[in-house]
């Protein structure tokens, strides 16, 4: 447009030059104006520019000719509104041909504004409905996956770690991974129980098989655990017992008070406690505890049963007082004889008289000494059950024991006699066998009366043998039947010493019978005789 208003001007056609303005006025709402650079209006959209004023002074025409363009709003005196002005210069070979300056009303642009800023609103508005629609269906699928995911995740809570999640390909990245992630807690959760399920199984079976009483009590008193040795010990009712305040379930005032003095002691106490109403001797061990993350104290109470280890004790400090007194009286004898050999001048007479008590109490250690040998043998080999056992014939055995004793029961007017079948074998250690028959034939011998009978025989019984020595001698006391396999034990000791006995001798039988896999027996009535029997496995 500016070319051809560069060539109507050049050609000074100023009323082409107008006619343009008018048009270009008709076309749009802008007016449109060409002044000269010297002010003088050649143009104008909607007024004649012979009539028009010269524009020289106009803000916008000054600086366009300083600038080459310029702007302004101002009233306008021609349209008597306010307008906004903006113009620039057409040149020609550096020379301002002319100014052309286009104008607008304020309203008319206030007006397009307005309608640019309705359209802007109202598209705005579109698009917020728009997202909030879009979002609205995006969370809503969100918000389902994460429904059955938590689902799911309660599932798990509930301990079922089977599930898997369904996947759809309209689901997200994330939602799939935040399955896949749940699905692999699950799986560790899985194998995380089923480490602790195995632990705890271990615990409780090494809890509940030890042979200690193990009971764990908490801080209010209250039992935790108890396992099945602690109950049986001390005749509890298990399953009843948990939960309850250990005072209503243990009723040993003793036990009580350990275990309160263990509640208030920073360090593990342990006691023997005798319950002498069940005749059993506890060892008890009591450990506080604190639970982890918590101050408060519980207890873990370890009950060992010490009654028989007590008793072994007892017995065996028995044992070492009786061998030391049984030896000692014929060392003392022999000490007090060789003093007085010693010392003073004796005739050949007495001489020879305290040699022999020497020689005989010489024998009697010899005989002790010869019997504790044996016993800790015998005591060898059942705790080894190291003793071979061969089928062998009885009789042959009985046989061999009544010829030693023959000689000593014929001193004493006894009759020893026999009965015992040929075909009667056992299995059998002929010379421990034979060494226990003589001991029973020798005490029968020894304690009973001139004159009377000592049978020894053997009978076989189902799948045993029992081999029997019978006599009709002083018997003895029921209160003493019980005891009378003890070690040393004797009715008559002054009896027993003078008949060179060291009273092993039963003992010695009830071993070789054990060894034998049998047992020793006996039956007796005082001022009647008594039947001694050993038992063993028959054989072939
Ligand atoms: P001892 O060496 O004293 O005979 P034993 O162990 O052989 O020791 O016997 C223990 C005690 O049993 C004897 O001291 C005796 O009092 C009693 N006794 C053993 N056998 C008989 C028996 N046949 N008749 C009566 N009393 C017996």
């Amino acid at each position: 447009m500016s070319v051809i208003l560069r060539e109507y001007i050049i050609k000074e056609n100023f009323k082409e030059v107008d006619r343009l303005a008018k048009q270009l006025g008709l076309d749009s709402t802008t007016r449109v104006t060409i002044i000269f650079p010297n002010g003088k209006v050649i143009a104008d959209t909607y007024n004649d520019p012979e009539r028009m004023d010269n524009h020289i002074n106009r803000i916008e025409v000054q600086e366009a000719l300083s600038k080459g363009t310029g702007t302004s709003i101002r009233y306008s005196n021609t349209m008597k509104v306010e307008m906004m002005y903006a113009s620039y210069v057409l040149t020609e070979n550096n020379k301002v041909l002319a100014i052309i300056r286009t104008s607008v009303s304020a309203s008319t642009i206030k007006e397009t504004l307005f309608h640019i800023y309705l359209q802007l609103i109202g598209g705005v508005f579109l698009l917020i409905v728009l997202i909030t629609i879009i979002s609205l269906y995006i969370s809503k699928r969100i918000s389902r996956r994460l429904v059955e995911m938590k689902q799911q995740s309660q599932r798990i809570s509930d301990g079922d770690f089977s599930l898997k999640f369904q996947f759809n390909d309209s689901d997200s990245v994330e939602i799939a991974e935040m399955g896949r992630a749940i699905e692999n807690m699950a799986e560790q959760l899985l194998e995380r129980f089923r480490i602790i399920e195995l632990q705890k199984e271990e615990q409780d079976m090494v809890f509940s098989s030890m042979m200690e009483g193990l009971l764990v009590i908490g801080h209010d008193k209250r039992i935790i655990n108890m396992n099945k040795s602690f109950a049986s010990l001390l005749d509890i009712n298990l399953s009843r017992s948990i939960g309850l305040d250990v005072s209503e379930v243990i009723k040993i005032e003793s036990l009580l008070e350990f275990i309160e003095s263990a509640f208030v002691s920073n360090v593990p106490i342990e006691k023997d406690i005798e319950i002498l109403r069940i005749r059993k001797i506890f060892h008890v061990y009591g450990k506080p505890f604190k639970p982890e993350n918590s101050n408060k104290i519980g207890m873990l109470l370890v009950l060992n049963d010490y009654t028989r280890l007590k008793h072994l004790e007892r017995h065996r400090k028995e044992f070492v007082a009786n061998v030391s007194h049984e030896l000692k009286t014929p060392i003392t004898s022999i000490k007090g004889f060789v003093e007085t050999l010693t010392q003073n001048a004796l005739s050949k007479e007495e001489t020879d008289k305290f040699l022999t008590i020497i020689l005989r109490q010489s024998n009697r250690l010899n005989s002790i000494i010869d019997d504790l040998l044996s016993l800790s043998e015998l005591e060898r080999y059942s705790e080894t059950s190291g003793l071979q056992l061969e089928n062998a014939s009885v009789r042959n055995v009985l046989i061999g024991a009544v010829s030693i004793c023959r000689e000593r029961a014929k001193d004493m007017n006894i009759d020893l006699i026999m009965e015992c079948d040929e075909a009667i074998y056992g299995y059998l250690n002929s010379h421990l066998l034979e060494q226990a028959v003589v001991n029973l034939i020798d005490n029968a011998i020894k304690y009973s009366e001139q004159g009377t009978v000592v049978h020894v025989s053997a009978y076989k019984i189902s799948n045993k043998v029992v081999v029997q020595v019978k006599d009709n001698g002083i018997g003895i006391g029921f209160e003493h039947l019980s005891r009378i396999f003890e070690r040393f034990y004797r009715i008559d000791k002054g009896r027993s010493r003078k008949m060179g006995g060291t009273g092993l001798g039963l003992s010695i039988v009830k071993h070789i019978a054990e060894v034998h896999g049998g047992i020793a027996k006996v039956e007796s009535e005082l001022g009647k005789g008594s039947t001694f029997s050993i038992s063993l496995r028959a054989g072939e």
